[in-house]
């Protein structure tokens, strides 16, 4: 037998591509639909659930194909309904997912790195660096596994209890483009958990070039983390500014290609002292005035050790008061899921402890 790694993911795969494999090896076109529907319908965690199967192609397919599924490594459960995940590889890595749900919609918070390379000074993904890209298909379980886990503790209606997906867990996605495309066709697909491109949003720290392609190549939703004002603000908390500073992350919003009526979202994390006074809400009022655009606001969640400090609850809402008197449609965002660790920002897995996907980094092999 090949080594797993020569094997492709089946769950990588779109219907297409699932179709030329199958193909290949001399199936019929109709059984990929069948196969996409197990995976990202109903989330089959394995080959042997796919009942409808020919066992005989089940074995062909365990021969040849592999399929890798998230391995659920510990749940915590929040007071306001927020359930953190972690969950571990194939290859013994962990990455985590949230599920936050809020009156009308039920939404998972992905992760499409293990780490960040971005290296932003107040995000504790941001400390670990990047330990590798996830594949399309570990990004999609995150929300097959979601679902399941959903049903099995009575969320309905069965079997995607999830309504909107946004990609603002760890990792940067466009960082880790082709995946994350590879893995919205999927979400998006008719045959797989069909989410509508209206409830979707990636977001970014500002890769200029690949939010120029996202636009293009995809209907998704856009959040842009701004996060500061000035370009010496900015340089300091994201080093990504750097490269493509706030004058082009800013051209690039403006012509984003928008569907009518929509608007990119602005994340504004809020820091104590550093950016959050009445004058850097007039410069961020100006900076995206003419951009069909929202303001979430986020009172910084403090990650002790990297020495931010969250601003007081009536510096927070004064900020949001200066950029509505300038025209600019913001709210503050609740910080949900506080006491399990999994508010924005606070992704990462216990660094340290016998989850940390260091500590395998030397040891393990390839992937
Ligand atoms: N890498 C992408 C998406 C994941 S981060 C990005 O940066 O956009 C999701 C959001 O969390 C970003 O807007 C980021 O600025 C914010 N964030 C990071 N650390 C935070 C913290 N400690 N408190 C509050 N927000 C934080
Ligand atoms: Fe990466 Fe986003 Fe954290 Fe910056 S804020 S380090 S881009 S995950």
């Amino acid at each position: 037998m090949s080594a797993a790694g020569d094997r492709p993911d089946l769950r990588s795969l779109s219907l297409s591509h699932l179709g030329r494999f199958l193909a290949g090896l001399g199936e019929k076109p109709y059984r990929a639909r069948q196969i996409h529907r197990w995976l990202h319908q109903k989330g089959a965690a394995s080959l042997d659930e796919m009942t409808d199967l020919p066992v005989a192609l089940r074995r062909l397919l365990a021969e040849r194909a592999r399929l890798d599924t998230l391995e659920m490594a510990g749940e915590r459960r929040s007071a306001d309904g927020t359930i953190k995940w972690k969950w571990r590889t194939r290859d013994g890595r962990f990455l985590e997912s949230v599920y936050m749900p809020e009156e009308g919609r039920k939404t998972l918070c992905l992760s499409s790195q293990v780490g960040c390379a971005i290296g932003c000074t107040f995000c504790l993904t941001g400390t670990m660096g990047l330990l590798r890209n996830l594949t399309p298909g570990e990004i999609v379980d995150q929300v097959a596994r979601a679902n399941r886990r959903l049903c099995e503790l009575g969320e309905r209606p069965a079997p995607r209890p999830l309504t909107n997906l946004v990609f603002m867990g760890m990792g940067e996605p466009l960082h880790n483009y082709d995946a994350v495309v590879a893995a919205l066709d999927i979400l998006l697909s008719e045959d797989g958990p069909n989410f509508s491109h209206r409830r979707v949003t990636v977001s970014t720290s500002g890769l200029v070039p690949q939010m120029r392609r996202l636009g293009e190549e995809t209907e998704v939703k856009l959040a842009v983390s701004l996060n500061a004002t000035t370009d010496a603000q900015r340089d300091a908390l994201m080093p990504v500014n750097r490269r493509w500073p706030l004058g082009e992350l800013l051209r690039a919003c403006r012509s984003f290609p928008m569907k009518r009526g929509r608007r990119i979202t602005f994340e504004y994390v809020l820091l104590a002292g550093v950016n959050d006074s009445d004058a850097d809400a007039a410069r961020l009022a100006r900076l995206i005035r003419g951009i069909p655009a929202k303001v979430n606001l986020i009172p910084y969640n403090v990650n002790p050790g990297l020495g931010f400090q969250a601003p007081a609850r009536e510096r927070v809402e004064a900020f949001r008061d200066a950029l509505v008197a300038g025209n600019v449609t913001a709210v503050v965002r609740k910080n949900r899921g506080r006491d399990i660790s999994a508010a924005c920002g606070q992704l990462a897995v216990e660094l340290g402890g016998p989850g940390d996907p260091r500590r395998g980094a030397t040891a393990a092999g390839p992937g």
